[in-house]
Formats: C-alpha cells, structure tokens, sequence
C-alpha cells in the first residue's frame, strides 16, 4: 500500500514538475511573442503609417493653405474690397487665375462689406447670416486663429465635398475686411486613405478637433458622427483628443477583438489622424502556435508518464521478485516462504485440510565443495532444486531452508501421501547423473516427512520436521522418515 501510494506521489510529482515547466515556457513565449508584435504594431507601423500619411496631406493641404495664405495678403486683393469691389471682372479674373495655376477645384472671397460670394466665375451670391450653408463665413468672421481648413459642400462646383481653407483678410490697420482661400477636392484624400487601408489593412480617418469624423475611407463604408460615439473608440475618445502632434499609441477592444491605435493632432488642418490595426489576425498564427506547444506537452507528459509508470512497475516487480526468491536456485527464500506458509496454515486450518511438509538435506555435500570447488557445489544445488520442482505439483511450493536444506510444502497432502511423494523425489535426486566423476557416482538425500496438527506451533511442526530428517540421517541417510504424530499435541 505505501509503495503504491509513493508510486503515485512520483507521478503527481512528475506531472506536476513536466506541466509547471511546459505551461510557463508557453505561455512566457507566447507573452513574448505577442507583445513583440504589438509592439512593432504600436512603435512603428502604425505611426509609420500616420507618417507617411501626414507627408502626403501635408504636399496636398499645406500648399493651398500656403496659397490661402498668399491671397489673404495680396495687396491686390484687400485694395480691391477697400475701393468699394466696383469691378468684378478684375476679381473674377484674379480668382480664375489663382484657381487655374494651382490647380485647386475652387476659390473665392467673401467680402464683409458687401457679403458678396465671388469665384473664378464672378459674383456667385451674397451670404446670409441665417443660411446654414453661409454659417461658415460668420464663423470664420470671429476666429482667433488666421484660417480654418473646412469640409463642406462646394456650391460653385455642383455641391462636390470639398476641403476649404478659409483664411481672413485684413486691411492695413488689421481690421476684417472678409474671407478668402481656395477649396480642393475630398477626393484626393479619400484615395490616399484608401489606398493605404488596403496595402496595410489598417483603418485610416480623420476627425475634427471635437472629435467628429471628417474623413474616412471606403473600407471603413464612410463612418461618421462623433468618435465618442463610435463603438469601442468611445472607450479611449479622450486620449485621442489631446492636441498632441506626435503619435499617441492607444489601444481598445472592439468585438472580442484587441484594436491598436496611432493618434495625432494635425495643426495645419486643426484635426486628428486616426491610423488603427486590428492585430486579432497577427496574434492568431501565434495562438495556433500555442495551442499546438500545449498539445505536444500534453503527449510529452503522458509519454513520460506511461514510460516512468513502465519502468518503476518493472523494477518494483524486479524488486519483488529478488526479495522472494533465492539468488542461486531461483526457489522461494524463507523469508518469502513464512508468509506463504501463515496462509497455507490458516487455509488448512478453515478447510480443514491436511497439510504436510518435507524438510531434506543432501548428504555429505561438503565432499562435493571439498572435491570439485564450490562453483560445482552451487550448480549440483541449482540441479536439485530443479528436480525436486519437477517431481511435486505446481501449487506446492519448494523452498531453500539453508545451505543445502530444502523444504516442500505440500497443500491437501496427507502425512502418507506426501511420504511417497519424498520417496519419489529421493529416488530421483538418487539417480540423477550429476557428472561429478567417478568419486561421486551419485548424490542422496535424508528426508523428513511431517503433517501439520491442527493449532500446532511453528516451532513444533518445524521441530517435528527437523527430528525427523536428523533420524534419517541418524539411520544412514538416504532415506525417508515420516513422523506420525507430534511428540506435544495441541490441545484440540
Ligand atoms: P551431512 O550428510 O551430515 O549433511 O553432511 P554434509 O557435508 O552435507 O553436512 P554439512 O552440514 O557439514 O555440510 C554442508 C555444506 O554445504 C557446508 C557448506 O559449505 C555447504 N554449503 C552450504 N551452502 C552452500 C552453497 O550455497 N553452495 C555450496 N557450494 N555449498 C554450500
Ligand atoms: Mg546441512
Ligand atoms: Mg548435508
């Protein structure tokens, strides 16, 4: 029972050893793995991504707010509302130039004296301070800032989104005099942002300084609305808005999927750019990774603990078997038989069935160590032991008692039985040719022959045994002699 339990301890002690190692180098390189990929998302993609996107809308927005810029100090320009805007045709002819040499899908001015609307192709109308779509003008009339870049319908171009840079023109004393700038298409933007989000699969928008959406791509099917509002992002809204020009590295769950996110505050266009990855798709070939370690340890385990269950069973049963038996003859040593023979007692005694023993040993064996050396000696008891085996049945059992002494237990044999029975194995270790020469033509045997009495101690059933194999010696050895009755019965 206590091997058996120490058995199963070692196990529990492997296993726990094999899956406590196995389980923390998975799951430490599984951390490292994707914490490496997140990282590289975080560091460096995603805000090489809004790099590469600034510079391109940089080239495309910068230049007409730099043009903007120019026409709001034109001296042309600002003398030409100071004189009272008496001819259009000049004006005219002026936006329709700016227009045309840089190329921008609009331009125009608004002057604060008239609220007229000029463009390339002259007066378009005047503005209302309570027409919505004028709304932008009255804005810009009260801006801290010079100019403002807005996305809106452009009326002189059949109502196409545009990007308005809308810069404030003052005269020489510095008061308003109106607004001016040109407007380019969203299309260009929209094909930027496009274009990135399909070579990188990554979402790619702009919002407002309030966080509204302005811009987004088709992938993204033209979200819009307030990023506090938008599922997921709404989590980290606040992080994004912070006016910080350099990347923001930010990240949400959106789905049951881990969302990256590069923010930054654009100044020229007062917005931000939203560049985010889901990195579900990159984290799923380590996950399969992950599952395949634990599986392979998993079978490692189970192997290591079949083999290890294997191999302590074999030594156990090894054990065993060298703690029974007798090194030379392979019988059952005394100390094995003591536990048989309490059984085989205790059998006998329930059953009431008799029970005999034959106690013999080989005579004048030390003339055969003394003649032909000991190895001989060992090798004529291995051959008895095999002949007496030989003789008996296969539930009695044969045992070396000491030196050249062997005991055989006979289970339901009667005293007369087992008498005959020593007899038979007399003859046979009598006849046998044990190939000592002519010195030793043959080997014999004394035998003592007992039957268990009923509640007789050991000690008098082996003294009974004993007696009876020292009288055959006594009577000239090879023979047998088979006591009858115990010399001091149990009492019954
Ligand atoms: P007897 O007929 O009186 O029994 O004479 P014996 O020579 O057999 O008696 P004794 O008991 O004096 O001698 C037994 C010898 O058996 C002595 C011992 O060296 C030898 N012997 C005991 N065990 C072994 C063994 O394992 N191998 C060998 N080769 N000899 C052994
Ligand atoms: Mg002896
Ligand atoms: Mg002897």
């Amino acid at each position: 029972m206590r091997l058996f339990s120490e058995k199963y301890r070692l196990l529990t002690w492997i296993s726990i050893l094999l899956i406590g190692g196995f389980l923390t180098t998975i799951i430490a390189s599984y951390i490292v793995s994707r914490d490496a990929i997140r990282q590289n998302v975080v560091e460096q993609a995603l805000p090489l991504t809004s790099d590469n996107i600034y510079s391109e809308i940089q080239k495309d927005i910068l230049r007409p707010v730099f043009i903007s810029s120019l026409m709001a100090s034109d001296t042309f320009l600002r003398d030409w509302i100071i004189a009272g805007e008496t001819d259009i045709t000049q004006i005219k002819r002026y936006l329709k130039e700016v227009k045309e040499k840089y190329n921008t899908i609009t331009s125009f001015l608004v002057s604060e004296n008239t609220q007229n609307y000029y463009y390339a192709g002259g007066l378009l109308k005047a503005v209302k301070k309570d027409e919505p779509r004028d709304t932008w003008f009255y804005r810009v009339r009260e801006m801290k800032t010079d100019y403002e870049t807005n996305v809106d319908n452009d009326m002189a171009n059949r109502d196409t989104m545009t990007i308005f840079i809308n810069h404030r023109v003052f005269d020489y004393d510095g008061k308003f005099i109106g607004a001016t700038g040109v407007g380019l298409t969203l299309d260009t933007m929209t094909a930027i942002l496009d274009s990135y989000q399909k070579r990188f699969h990554r979402n790619i928008y702009f919002t407002d300084d309030k966080g509204e959406i302005k811009i987004a791509g088709k992938s993204m099917k033209n979200i819009h609305g307030s990023i506090s509002k938008l599922p997921g992002v709404s989590s980290i809204a606040k992080d994004i808005l912070n006016r910080d020009t350099r990347p923001t590295q930010l990240e949400y769950q959106h789905d049951g999927a881990t969302i990256l996110m590069s923010s930054r505050f654009i100044p020229e266009l007062d917005w931000y750019l939203l560049v985010e990855q889901d990195i579900t798709d990159d984290v799923r070939p380590i996950e399969r990774v992950f599952f395949i370690n634990i599986i392979v340890s998993a079978i490692v385990t189970l192997l290591i603990l079949a083999l290890t269950l294997l191999a302590v069973n074999r030594y156990q049963r090894r054990l065993e078997i060298i703690a029974g038996t007798d090194a030379l003859t392979g019988l059952l040593n005394r100390q094995a038989f003591e536990i048989v023979f309490q059984q085989a007692i205790l059998d006998s005694e329930r059953r009431r069935i008799p029970l005999s023993v034959i106690l013999f040993d080989i005579d004048f064996f030390k003339m055969v160590n003394d003649n032909h050396g000991h190895l001989t000696g060992d090798r004529v008891l291995k051959d008895i032991a095999s002949i007496t085996k030989g003789a008996v049945r296969e539930s009695d059992i044969v045992t070396r008692w000491g030196g050249e002494e062997f005991l055989v237990l006979l289970k339901d044999c009667p005293l007369e039985k087992a008498a005959a029975l020593a007899e038979k194995i007399r003859v046979m270790i009598a006849s046998h040719d044990f190939e000592l020469g002519a010195s030793e033509l043959c080997m014999t045997t004394s035998l003592g022959v007992v039957e268990y009495a009923y509640r007789e101690t050991w000690l008098s059933f082996f003294g009974r045994a004993d007696k009876a194999l020292y009288q055959a010696k006594n009577e000239g050895r090879n023979r047998v002699v088979a006591s009858s009755s115990p010399a001091t019965p149990a009492a019954q």
